[in-house]
């Protein structure tokens, strides 16, 4: 009774900061026609950073393949008054939440008591979740804990949803809110397993019911290498623009790209359509510096290229410490493409080397591609080579030489990254240099 007076309090205090704190306008998110949605996660371990949030990542590409636009990830930990806050702010200015954590029935999972508290429905037993946890107990010859019958409480015209592997159901509700309409609320428990199979036996149903007219999101990435995300901005200033649609979005990792098409439309096929003319501007206008689209990464660009062609690589590479051999032979595999020549990553050629980069280090590593091509009975031969020998250094040389049959090449540049992505970066280059000869 203490409890639930203590509770009623707090809900009318937050209630009143609510209405008073200026939130963000309700549904005017880039596809003005859809639903908005809030992703919350429950739990210190995640607050703390101990533990991924991997729920959210996992709801939020549910959602969106639902067509539902995912505004806000919020997570907070197990602290009754921060989550009641959480849960009325989240209900104001989404239509959908979705909840993970915090259903166990522990004294720290309190995500009953703060719905109840933010939505003013007091807990209610349900007999039926009850017995299913009983019978959960019994099946599996244990004894029930007095303490999980509170997993079996409910806010007041909530409905548990099924958890056929778990102790903790989950609550769906309809929460009405100060502004127009009502919210719709799914608590769901931490363990992603669980969360998973109850989304898929029930929630996504659910939710997929709520659009009121059929609606998918689509992305299409594409990918480019060679360019500062800032200098391919400047190329597509019109595309970037946050009013536009589709939408289109810029995304850099270790010197990639990513440009990222976002349409959102009655079915798939309507997605496909309205990115596809954006798609055609960025191909026109960036020409060369696409390599690909979605997950391909340059080492499988230059494999499907080099077997295309009827080609094989061998690689020596001591500037990356094996790491561009490596993303070879895995895009290869048994393909035959790459000639595997072991490694070379001794520095040795280069120790007795003080002389300026240009008059050593670059005809050394011209010689090698030569040779690694060569010595393995390959059509190409790829070497990395550096000065000083460890590119962690800041001021290190590297140069790619590329020897075909017909033709030299070779490229220097000077590292200039963080020393955590230095080699991936230089590797790239390297790749790069070779995708750009193939094509
Ligand atoms: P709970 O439902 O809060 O009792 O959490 C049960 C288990 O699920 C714990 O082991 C958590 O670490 C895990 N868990 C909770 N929330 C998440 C989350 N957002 N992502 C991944 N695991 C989680
Ligand atoms: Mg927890």
């Amino acid at each position: 009774m203490r409890c639930l007076f203590r509770i009623s309090i707090k809900h009318t205090f937050y209630a009143i900061c609510t209405a008073l704190a200026p939130l963000p306008p309700c549904r005017f998110g880039p596809y003005p026609t859809g639903m908005r949605a809030e992703v919350i996660a429950i739990g210190d371990e995640l607050t703390t950073g101990q533990r991924l949030d991997t729920n959210s990542q996992w709801i939020s590409q549910q959602l969106t393949h639902l067509g539902v636009e995912v505004a806000f990830h919020t997570t907070v930990g197990d602290e009754l008054d921060d989550n009641i806050a959480v849960f009325q702010i989240a209900m104001e200015r989404v239509d959908i939440i979705v909840v993970t954590g915090g259903l166990g029935p522990t004294a720290d999972d309190l995500t009953r008591d703060a719905l109840a508290a933010a939505s003013g429905s007091p807990l209610q037993r349900d007999k039926t979740s009850l017995r299913h946890i009983q019978e959960l107990f019994a099946s599996r010859g244990r004894e029930m804990p007095e303490r999980n019958q509170v997993q079996a409480d409910f806010p007041i015209g909530s409905t548990p949803i099924h958890n056929p592997h778990g102790t903790a159901p989950g609550i769906e509700m309809q929460i009405a809110r100060s502004g127009p309409g009502t919210c719709k609320l799914f608590a769901l428990p931490g363990v992603p397993a669980e969360m998973q199979e109850m989304w898929q036996a029930t929630v996504a149903q659910r939710i997929h019911e709520l659009r009121p007219e059929p609606r998918v999101i689509r992305h299409r990435r594409i990918k480019c290498f060679g360019m500062g995300e800032s200098q391919l901005e400047a190329i597509l200033p019109d595309l970037i623009r946050r009013d536009r649609e589709p939408r289109v979005g810029i995304t850099a990792s270790d010197a990639t790209i990513t440009l990222r098409i976002t349409a959102a439309g009655r079915d798939e096929q309507a997605c496909w359509e309205a990115i596809e003319p954006t798609v055609d501007i960025i191909y026109q206008q960036l020409g060369n510096l696409i390599f690909g689209e979605e997950e391909e990464e340059l080492q499988h660009v230059v494999v499907r290229l080099l077997k295309q062609q009827k080609l094989t690589l061998a690689v020596a590479d001591w500037a990356t410490e094996g790491l561009l051999l490596q993303w070879l032979q895995e895009a290869s595999g048994d393909t035959g493409v790459l000639k595997s020549s072991p490694p070379i990553s001794s520095p040795q050629l280069f120790d007795s080397m003080t002389t300026p980069f240009e008059n050593h280090t670059a005809k050394a590593t011209t010689a090698l591609a030569e040779k690694v091509r060569q010595d393995n009975g390959a059509h190409v031969g790829l070497a990395l080579g550096a000065y000083p020998p460890e590119i962690q250094s800041s001021s290190a040389q590297v140069c790619v030489a590329l020897s075909l049959p017909d033709n030299k090449y070779k490229m220097h540049f000077s590292c200039a990254a963080h020393p955590a992505i230095i080699k991936s970066r230089t590797a790239k280059q390297a790749l790069n240099a070779l995708r750009l000869k193939l094509q």
